[in-house]
């Protein structure tokens, strides 16, 4: 069966991912692309809809990222957000300049219900615009369908060719309507059906990978994170005992976390696969003694494990199959999929295959974002908490313990973080904060317990709100429920006399410490 198709074209907007997601969300499959792919590449795809998005340049300027005037004739209906409503406007014949009155953030739009775009939406709604040029002339063909106080064309379309352009941004939630506009795009514009769904995702990718791995053995690296788990089950619900799963534990995992993975995963848990876990604690303390500095600690992290995976991967002897937890995001932000700068290059994509002996690498999850992976992982009768895990860097809690790494220390901040977590879920505050967790500050100071003097450490507690980890607010978690925190902490863990609540934001800060 064949897909339903919407393509984002790509510009170097921040929300390009955003807009993606939201198009699944009306269950209609969705992938970002460059700017810069070929337009029979495009063709080739046979997208039912493309939708430009916004980026950071002036499309009049002299090298600004285009797209040739062809993308336009295809047929194919056109939606344009900001950026990409410009560069529309421009290609076909309009006006784009600085506009007199830039606008940034949520602003009232006068909008034409008559447009198959704004069906059922309020005629003067809420909307996120972030611009500094304007379109002040349509190009030919083009009507005017919404408006602002400071922004003569905030919306245009020529129905006849399908193509709509608007300055706004649909995909940011500040638009109060954005979603529908989008439904009514994909729906009534493109003539999607909604044929994307997470339960057909599951039983077509099982029998996609039974006919690739055939009788072949296949080799995971587990984390116990959501991305390899549920890559983990999927595999094992596809091929059972072909299947053996790797998991290093580093000794930089949150408390009890190690026996939690190995419950579920391992010859008493639920899954019919070959587990492996090496207790290689004591290995990444020592290579860590001594080391402060946060990038050296992440690389000696990095290193150890691949050193203690090919080990474990040796005895296993050739594989056929690597499998990996790389999802959508994971592609598009190292740089393979839009056209965002390369962020960060994942460990997921690219870093273990060049030591393991395998013929190919088979990435389930690779066209998923994470919620998306979540309610696959669901699907696959994974229990809730670890598919609603809280996210964990790879590093653990090496990057959660300010300067050198030691196992008391490891101790100190599991239990600490172990409180936290129970306190918080206790005040019913777990599914509505974005992160939570406690880190080691490596500072100590002076208290007194009992009569006596005390020389301790000091515990960071750290919680934010977040929707999509670029930006952050310090949450406020109320004073009664920190105190109760506090007090257990000091009382329950050895090495610490003082507490300390967070309260910076993304940025200056980071949401992790280090
Ligand atoms: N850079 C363009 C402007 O300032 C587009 C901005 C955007 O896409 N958010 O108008």
């Amino acid at each position: 069966m064949k897909k339903e198709l919407v393509i984002v074209i790509d510009f170097g907007g921040q929300y390009n991912q955003l807009v993606a997601r939201r198009v699944r969300e009306c269950n209609v499959y969705c992938e970002i692309y460059s700017y810069k792919t070929d337009i029979e590449k495009i063709k080739e795809m046979h997208p039912k809809g493309i939708i430009l998005t916004g980026g950071p340049n002036s499309c009049y300027e002299e090298g600004a990222p285009t797209y040739s005037k062809e993308l336009f004739e295809l047929g194919i209906p056109v939606l344009g957000l900001c950026y990409g409503a410009q560069l529309m406007q421009l290609v076909l014949g309009g006006t784009v300049e600085k506009a007199p009155v830039r606008e940034y953030g949520k602003i009232m739009v006068h909008v034409e219900t008559s447009s198959p775009l704004f069906k059922d939406v309020t005629p003067d709604t809420i909307c996120w615009m972030s611009h500094n040029d304007y379109i002040s002339k349509t190009a030919p063909g083009f009507e005017i369908i919404a408006t602002t106080a400071d922004c003569p064309v905030a919306a245009a379309q020529c129905m006849k060719d399908q193509l709509y352009a608007i300055q706004f941004h649909p995909e940011v939630l500040h638009t109060q309507e954005g979603k529908k506009m989008l439904h009514n795009f994909v729906y009534h514009i493109c003539g999607c059906s909604g044929d994307w769904r997470m339960d057909s995702f599951v039983e077509e990718t099982i029998g996609q990978i039974r006919e690739k791995v055939g009788k072949g053995k296949v080799l995971c690296a587990l984390s116990g994170g959501v991305d390899s788990s549920v890559a983990a089950v999927l595999l094992s619900k596809a091929v059972g005992d072909q299947l053996t799963c790797v998991f290093v534990d580093h000794g930089l995992l949150r408390k009890n976390e190690g026996d939690e993975v190995e419950a579920v995963f391992g010859p008493k848990g639920n899954y019919q696969l070959n587990f492996i876990r090496v207790n290689a604690q004591q290995r990444f303390y020592d290579k860590l003694a001594g080391v402060a500095e946060p990038e050296q600690k992440r690389k000696i992290i990095g290193e150890e494990f691949i050193r203690v995976f090919e080990e474990a991967a040796k005895e296993i002897g050739a594989v056929d199959f690597l499998i990996q937890g790389t999802i959508y995001p994971d592609v598009v932000e190292s740089g393979l999929g839009g056209e965002s700068a390369v962020i960060k290059s994942h460990h997921n994509v690219g870093g273990l295959p060049d030591c393991v002996d395998f013929k190919e690498i088979i990435e389930p999850l690779r066209n998923l974002f994470k919620d998306e992976v979540r309610k696959v992982g669901l699907e696959l009768g994974i229990p809730e908490y670890l598919v609603f895990r809280q996210p964990f860097p790879g590093p653990g809690l090496g990057v959660r313990i300010v300067g050198e790494v030691t196992a008391e220390k490891v101790r100190i901040v599991q239990d600490a973080d172990a409180i936290y977590r129970e306190e918080i879920d206790k005040a019913g505050l777990n599914k509505t904060l974005g992160q939570y967790f406690a880190a080691l500050t490596n500072m100590r100071s002076v208290g007194v317990m009992g009569d006596e003097r005390t020389y301790d450490y000091a515990v960071a507690l750290r919680a934010v709100n977040t929707v999509d980890f670029m930006t952050a607010e310090a949450a406020e978690i109320p004073y009664e429920v920190l105190q109760r925190v506090m007090s257990r902490i000091i009382n329950e863990v050895k090495g610490v006399n003082r507490v300390m609540y967070d309260l910076t934001s993304k940025p200056p800060g980071t949401i992790e410490f280090e």
